[in-house]
């Protein structure tokens, strides 16, 4: 079994279809993905013998990995993937920076390393942030845009 793409996740599949929803690692907001019904292949019956009750739960183990493994990529799609920390976050956590030349890094490290950038907003907004200008700080130095000072 392959590792979930966010650090939370919720397997809600039951008898009768597979579900997933992943979590952002940033802010936690539900990103749910394509629900599929089981198709064990037997004709609809009320009582199955044994051995097709058995077939029907090995069947039902091997769909619901591939359907756990489709559900992985769907969410990769959906979310992105830090290129500092390795975080999965939705596109609200997620800054286009100057600093890393365009490719995504999450709020919290673009916070961190006190970066420029854009964010693509799930509702195709953008927001531009510059967190160079912050007073605020965790223990880190400051960014010195432009050379070093005297
Ligand atoms: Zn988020
Ligand atoms: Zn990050």
């Amino acid at each position: 079994m392959l590792e979930a793409v966010t650090k939370k996740y919720i397997d809600s599949s039951t008898e009768e279809q597979f579900e997933y929803s992943f979590f952002c690692d940033c802010c936690g907001k539900n990103v749910s993905t394509t629900r599929y019904s089981f198709k064990p292949g037997f004709a609809k019956k009320l009582f199955l013998s044994r051995t097709e009750q058995r077939a029907r739960e090995i069947i039902w183990q091997r769909d619901h990995d591939s359907a756990y493994e489709r559900a992985n990529i769907e969410a990769l799609k959906i979310l992105n993937r830090c290129v500092l920390c390795g975080a999965v976050v939705c596109g609200d956590c997620t800054v286009e920076c100057e600093e890393t030349g365009g490719k995504t890094v999450c709020l919290t490290c673009a916070k961190e390393h006190r970066y420029r950038g854009v964010i693509w907003k799930d509702n195709d907004e953008t927001v531009s942030v510059d967190f160079g200008n912050e007073t605020k700080t965790s223990g880190i130095k400051p960014h010195q845009y432009g050379g070093i000072k005297k």
